[in-house]
């Protein structure tokens, strides 16, 4: 049996009135707490979840995971949350840790419902699991709906991952299935070719997601845009460096891509021989320098290199390599890192969590969502019940 948290009082999805008179949508809110706008392009320091109003022509972007497959405490494997002001939220990967980083922002989850994957490797979609059962156990009532690329062969496309994931936990579902609402333990799939070129994969109110391919370990990595009200956030897959990515990603406001550790540094740290670390920094990966050259060919507004663990060692080999190559605006990427992006300014911030977060209230929708009858142990399992131990009454529903 599963408890399901009763909603907050004051803690429900609702639509609010500034005396401007703009109408916005306010997420799960901390009691006691009153979100506000941001006046005069001035933000707070630090990022206290659920506490700002994005603007209705803002984007609000948050690394939840920026990191390598050997996740840290600091620095679990990749996923960015996307929020845009019409009131959409768009996961791009789900990286081994990341649920945890989404957890604690506390999101509306009935909005949760969309994963673009760039690839299949476990620090890109390891948490997977965690955001089927963990979104459908905090208010996600309808399916999770996951696009990713095809690979070089059926198995090794999203499809097959998400079909093989969903029956390696057949057994989670079945003893959820019935305490929570039946939609959201569904997946539905958009599985596109991965050599699509700059083609739309996604194309809802007023938001498009393109993709093109990327170059990186076996066919099947991909890059996406997402463009909404004349804002646009490149997203990278892991790639060698690739014409594409040069080409599409032009006209970005937030540019992300993979600044692995350079050779060197990446040998020290994972005690690798100079010759393994070189292949994989330079010829699996882009390598600071090339990250750098890549976006003085870009020119975005801002540019996002991601992908390593950004000890004081590892920082300082990262920039170095970067800064050889790009002089331009630069974000080195650490979780929980948060960056607002209007037409007129860009700002990157920390987010303030509670190491304890909550989890968010739900909304009456979930609550009355369709679910089926619940299920128990059989009969031979019952009767071993010890006799021993009386649990307490049911309270009324
Ligand atoms: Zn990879
Ligand atoms: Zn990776």
């Amino acid at each position: 049996m599963i408890n399901i948290q009763k909603p907050l009082a004051g803690a429900l999805v609702a639509l609010g009135v500034l005396a401007s008179g703009v109408t916005f949508a306010q997420n799960a809110l901390p009691d006691g707490r009153s979100a506000a706008p941001i006046e005069n392009g001035v933000y707070p320091a630090s990022y206290f979840p659920n506490t700002e109003i994005l603007g209705d022509a803002e984007m609000r972007i948050t690394a939840l995971g920026t990191g390598m497959p050997n996740q840290t405490k600091a620095a679990v494997s990749i996923s960015f949350y996307v929020e845009l002001g019409n009131g959409d939220v768009f996961l791009f990967d789900v990286g081994t840790g990341a649920t945890g980083n989404l957890f604690s922002l506390r999101p509306d989850f009935s909005k949760v419902d969309k994963v673009f994957f760039s690839h299949l490797h476990v620090d890109h979609v390891g948490d997977f699991m965690g955001l089927h059962v963990g979104g459908w156990l905090s208010g996600r009532y309808k399916p999770l709906r996951v696009f990713g690329p095809s690979g070089s062969e059926k198995e090794l496309g999203t499809k097959a991952y998400v079909d093989g994931m969903s029956k390696a936990y057949a057994w989670d579902l079945a003893t959820r299935t019935g305490a929570l609402p039946d939609e959201g333990a569904k997946l539905e799939v958009t599985e596109f070719d991965y050599m699509l070129e700059n083609e739309v994969v996604y194309q809802e109110n007023g938001v498009t997601v393109r993709s093109w391919p990327a170059i990186h370990s076996l066919d099947g990595s991909v890059s996406y845009s997402l463009d909404w009200n004349g804002l646009k956030y490149v997203f990278g897959g892991d790639t060698y460096p690739n014409k594409w990515y040069v080409e599409y990603a032009k006209g970005a406001d937030i540019a992300s891509h993979e600044a692995f550790l350079p050779p060197k540094a990446l040998a020290k740290y994972f005690g690798w021989d100079l010759s393994q670390a070189t292949y994989v920094a330079t010829r699996i990966h882009s390598e600071p320098a090339a990250f750098g050259k890549v976006m003085s060919a870009v020119e975005p507004r801002m540019a996002l290199g991601y992908h390593s663990v950004l000890s004081p060692e590892n920082y300082q080999a990262i920039l170095e390599g970067v800064r050889s190559t790009y002089d331009g605006p630069l974000t080195l990427a650490r979780d929980l890192q948060v960056i607002n992006v209007t037409k007129d300014q860009i700002v990157v911030r920390e987010a303030s969590i509670d190491d304890y977060a909550l989890p968010p209230a739900v909304s009456d929708e979930y609550i009355n969502a369709p679910r089926s009858a619940e299920k128990e142990t059989s009969a031979k399992v019952q009767a071993g019940k010890w006799d021993g131990y009386t649990p307490p009454p049911m309270p009324d529903k």
